[in-house]
């Protein structure tokens, strides 16, 4: 049985400052009567500009403390925007940031992806503390809640793998007796914690992720997903002119779409609602009277062609020193090296005597994949690609966005055409 309560998710730019803080709540007024878990993510450009403190705390470059003073004042400028001068956020917000201070007064002992989570994960304690503490500023029944609390992975950190059996009786602890004495419960997206009480974070863009375990959990109504643009599109809108918003997916059509690289959902979102069968809305936070895109079960439409492109590929083309075949041997030994250094296959062809793989450039982990891969085979490694999918694709499409670009690997399954591409360099006549 579903229950009465509905799940949304905030991300960056929907919290980016102090306006926008504003437009969330003006949002949440529309729902003031019923029960809604909100999930949030570190304001704006947050997590990036952490990301930039772990690197200067590990390479010891003298500015960590400084780069994360500028985040502090950023989030104190925006309280005192929201609240002026006086008011007990602020010390929250202290409280938040000292822990960090902590942590990179001291030499580096700790593994880089621990201390990474340590730091990149007070984004998202930040911005939910002061969107709580506005919507509660702003007579609304609201309380905060700690994520780590209730999501629990293992120590694969910045990758924390969700422990869903300790999740589903941590959740059945905590939550209820929030939402009894609350309509609006705020919490982190993005991030989960340890047995031994240490933070993970599960991967950039992680919110949607955890938005769609709560609503799990919850059992939730539905979960809606309030983003900059108005709804699922056919093509990212920076990159295409005349796209179209679509108004109904299935849950299987989502699937697919994210695992070719569409951003507008992270690709692990859809399982666990599908599994419960919770519809997801994804709809726009600036114009939140619009309908957005439904996706849900099985919907009979016809869908038009969709475009997803990922920039900044490498492909891998990997072949036998002695001109012996590729094998089962060779392949499972190449897919338990790209399993070991955590690189993500997005294209793969085998061929008589090479094995040619498409991955998005990860390069601290390529450097330690290369190595070992050249032991024993031969490589050739092609960088600055990028991979263009198309569901649903018609010849014109193809033709269309192949234009002027040299296909290097291209590949026709049912309705989905992929390629990689690289700009043919243009020359000027003299
Ligand atoms: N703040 C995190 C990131 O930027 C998680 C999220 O926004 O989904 O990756």
């Amino acid at each position: 049985m579903k229950n009465a309560t509905k799940v949304f998710k905030f991300g960056g730019a929907s919290v980016k400052d102090a306006d926008a803080i504003r437009n969330v709540a003006n949002i949440l007024k529309d729902y003031s009567q019923e029960k809604i878990m909100i999930i949030v993510s570190a304001m704006g450009k947050t997590t990036n500009a952490l990301e930039k403190v772990v690197q200067a705390y590990s390479k010891k470059t003298g500015d960590a403390f400084a780069l994360l003073e500028k985040v502090k004042q950023e989030h104190y400028q925006v309280a005192m925007d929201l609240f002026g001068e006086e008011h007990a956020i602020f010390s929250l917000l202290n409280d938040t940031f000292v822990e960090i201070e902590w942590v990179i007064e001291d030499d580096q002992q700790d593994g880089y992806d621990y201390i990474y989570d340590q730091i990149v994960s007070i984004g998202e304690m930040a911005s939910t503390r002061i969107l709580a503490a506005f919507l509660a500023h702003e007579g609304q029944s609201v309380t905060w809640l700690d994520a780590r609390d209730v999501i629990r992975t293992d120590d694969t950190f910045r990758e924390g793998r969700v422990d869903w059996g300790i999740t589903s009786s941590l959740c059945q602890q905590k939550i209820p007796g929030l939402f009894e004495n609350n309509n609006l419960v705020v919490t982190q997206g993005f991030i989960g914690g340890t047995q031994e009480n240490f933070t993970t974070t599960l991967g950039r863009e992680g919110s949607d992720y955890s938005a769609a375990i709560l609503a799990y959990q919850l059992n939730a109504q539905s979960l809606s997903i309030w983003k900059d643009v108005p709804g699922i599109l056919t093509g990212d809108p920076r990159l295409f002119e005349n796209v179209q918003k679509i108004d109904r997916l299935s849950y299987k059509e989502a699937i697919e779409m994210t695992y070719y690289g569409a951003k507008v959902i992270h690709p692990k979102t859809i399982k666990p609602l599908e599994n419960k069968n919770i519809p997801l809305f994804v709809k726009s936070f600036i114009d939140p009277a619009g309908e957005g895109t439904l996706i849900s079960t099985d919907v009979n439409v016809t869908y038009p062609p969709v475009v997803v492109v990922e920039p900044n590929q490498v492909l891998l083309h990997i072949s036998t020193r002695d001109f012996s075949f590729v094998t089962e041997r060779h392949l499972g030994f190449l897919f338990q090296q790209f399993d070991k250094y955590r690189i993500k296959i997005n294209m793969m062809q085998n061929m008589a005597i090479s094995f040619t793989v498409c991955v998005t450039e990860r390069s601290e982990r390529l450097a330690q994949l290369i190595p070992e891969l050249e032991k024993d085979f031969k490589l050739v490694v092609d960088r600055n690609l990028e991979l263009i999918t198309i569901r649903h694709y018609t010849k014109d499409f193809v033709d269309t966005l192949s234009a002027g670009k040299i296909i290097l690997f291209e590949e026709y399954i049912r309705g989905t055409m992929s390629m990689v591409v690289k700009e043919i360099p243009k020359m000027i006549r003299k």
